[in-house]
């Protein structure tokens, strides 16, 4: 196996498979780690449905070829733009198809370990492999950013989960188990355990679960007052969509406020049916207290009047979502993440895609407090992958092959001394 590339991409989900095709398209000599559509195969509540529209699942391709109603179609599965929601089983296996197509080459390996060297990187492998890079994007996706409330962490893994640990969710069959939160992963676990038996409470802090409405036909006022968008209707959606670049201009503060409250906890208009008259709430409660017993857990709740109760369940679901903290990327070494500006947890990004660490690139939610809201959702890989193909590709087509010559002598060294 070749040991350098001028590119080595992390990830195999929706962003790193979108701009290989790209990076590939342009001629640049790359390597791509990562297993396919891994969260999207292992951290989704099976049967789940995708909050995103049809048209606004694409996996950008560099000639718009493979879009998910083409591949719907050649796949026999019914697909619509809007209004059909398009099932996790037909999503991962477009993404399957994608990297099939665009990224045959994809190394099924995890990068246990980024370091920088003369040549640009070293990417340790897990097998012992090291693998030599010009340049380095990490597109490693969200798993390692799961949020849980500081009461639930610690509580051991038999009794407490985060949504991103989901699966088939067999072994809570007929326990009673508290899902945390009030947005599209809350329902979609809540549903999936009761149709696996469990007696499922869903807790939330807020006094209301306000599901998204759907789309349905929609008249010109509606058009003109909320115009569609990948990210859904709404004049400030085309802004994000139109202007990731005007918001990498904003001030930081304006940034991160923006991609904390865009889009709050909403679950998806066609859970509401098996959801509503199903599954119990206790809202305007938290968790203030999680205690092991014999059994499972006890939950105390504060009410926001100021009332507590105690709750004992099996199980305890945090369907709380992901915060971006790049010092949870663990396979970042210590002189990475030392140089590693950042912005409330995410890397401070150049226009390009690029970190304060020269040649080390982030695509997906981490550039989302650079680039918008747009960057946490598939319809995102368009924009990064044309940018940061455009960036590197004419710099690595140039690139003579004395780095090769070093890089290859730098691992030389290397293995002496291991
Ligand atoms: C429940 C849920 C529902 C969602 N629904 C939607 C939706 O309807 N529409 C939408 O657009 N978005 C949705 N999202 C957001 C979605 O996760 C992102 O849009 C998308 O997955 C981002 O793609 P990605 O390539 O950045 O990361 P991911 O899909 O998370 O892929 C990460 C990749 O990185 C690899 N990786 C990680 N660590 C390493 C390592 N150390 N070495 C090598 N490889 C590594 C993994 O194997 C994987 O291949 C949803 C998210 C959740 C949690």
């Amino acid at each position: 196996m070749r040991n350098f590339a001028d590119v080595a991409v992390i990830g195999a989900g929706p962003y790193g498979l979108s701009l290989a095709a790209y990076l590939r398209r342009q001629g640049v000599d790359i390597r791509v780690f990562g297993s396919p559509m891994e969260t999207w195969r292992d951290a989704m509540p099976v049967g789940m449905k995708l909050k995103s529209e049809g048209f606004a699942s694409n996996i950008a391709d560099p000639d718009g070829a493979f879009s998910l109603s083409t591949f719907c179609k050649e796949a026999n599965i019914p697909y619509a733009d809007t209004n059909l929601p398009v099932t996790l089983s037909a999503f991962l296996a477009y993404g399957n198809a994608f990297q099939k197509r665009f990224v045959a080459e994809l190394e099924q390996k995890m990068v246990v370990l980024v370091e920088p060297a003369p040549h640009g990187f070293n990417l340790h492998l897990e097998n012992g492999e090291i693998a030599a890079a010009r340049r380095t994007v990490i597109a490693s996706g969200i798993r390692a950013f799961a949020y849980s409330p500081s009461e639930l962490v610690g509580l051991p893994r038999e009794v407490f989960s985060h949504s991103a640990d989901f699966g088939d969710a067999a072994h809570l069959a007929d326990r009673e188990v508290a899902v945390i939160g009030a947005g599209a992963s809350a329902m979609d676990v809540a549903v999936l355990l009761r149709s696996r038996g469990a007696q499922v409470t869903v807790i939330s802090r807020l006094s209301v679960i306000r599901f998204q409405s759907p789309l349905g036909e929609r008249t010109l006022y509606e058009k003109i007052r909320a115009p569609m968008t990948g990210l859904g209707p709404g004049w400030k959606s085309v802004l994000c969509v139109r202007g990731p670049l005007l918001f990498h201009a904003m001030p930081k503060s304006f940034r991160v406020d923006v991609v904390r409250r865009y889009l709050g906890p909403a679950p998806a208009w066609y859970a509401r049916d098996k959801v509503e008259g199903h599954i119990p709430y206790i809202l305007q409660s938290n968790v203030v207290e999680a205690q092991t017993t014999g059994q499972g857990v006890r939950l105390t709740l504060r009410h926001s009047v100021g009332s507590i109760r105690q709750m004992p369940v099996d199980h305890v679901v945090a369907a709380t979502g992901y915060r971006v903290d790049t010092k949870k990327l663990s396979f970042l070494g210590d002189r990475i993440q030392a140089r590693l500006g950042r912005v409330d947890g995410a890397p401070t990004l150049s226009r390009n895609f690029e970190s304060t660490v020269p040649g080390l690139y982030f695509v997906g939610t981490s550039a989302a407090n650079s680039f918008g809201p747009m960057l946490r959702f598939v319809y995102g890989t368009a924009f990064a992958s044309r940018r940061v193909a455009n960036h590197i590709a004419p710099v690595a087509r140039g690139h003579s092959s004395t780095s090769r010559t070093t890089a290859v002598k730098t691992l030389g060294i290397a293995a002496k001394f291991r």
